[in-house]
């Protein structure tokens, strides 16, 4: 079966930046499930999945307008080292999730001085370009309800 909007797609995957180190990997997991042409997945890995079929290996090179979006500066602010009131210790490196106009989102303390803390809304994946080794591992059709829902039900999928 070939992948095309509302199938439902396992694949096992490995992503490496381009230095070589992995960020993220399915092995020794459960593969990864998604509903294809949903918006599941970031849009480069999705296009490049089109028309595969189960078993197919792949390599996929991503680049950040088409993955997790280039860096924006704007993203990067001082904020009160009060706002932080319920936090014992504030280090770099550390996430918080925030609440902005289009949801939560998770920022990265980037620097700490004694009255504020530059915090970094940016996805910590933007600007990076990706690598994806991704193998196949199934292709089913989604039900109604999967369609109706926007995402993947039961293995691999959300359970609700
Ligand atoms: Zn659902």
């Amino acid at each position: 079966m070939q992948i095309s909007a509302n199938k439902v797609v396992s694949i096992h995957y490995t992503l490496k930046n381009d230095a070589g180190d992995v960020l993220d990997s399915s092995a020794g997991r459960e593969p990864l499930a998604y509903l294809h042409g949903a918006g599941n997945i970031i849009p480069g890995l999705e296009k490049a999945l089109e028309g595969r079929s189960s078993g197919d290996k792949l390599n996929v090179t991503v680049q950040p307008g088409e993955g997790y979006g280039e860096r924006n500066d704007a993203l990067i602010q001082d904020v009160p080292r009060s706002a932080f009131e319920g936090a014992d210790e504030i280090q770099p490196g550390m996430q918080f999730h925030a609440q902005g106009p289009q949801g939560m989102f998770v920022v990265t303390v980037r620097e700490v001085s004694d009255e504020s803390v530059k915090v970094d809304g940016n996805h910590p994946l933007a600007g990076e370009v990706l690598h994806f080794d991704v193998e196949i591992a199934e292709v089913r059709d989604a039900t109604a309800e999967e369609q109706e829902h926007g995402h993947v039900h039961g293995a691999g999928g959300h359970d609700h």
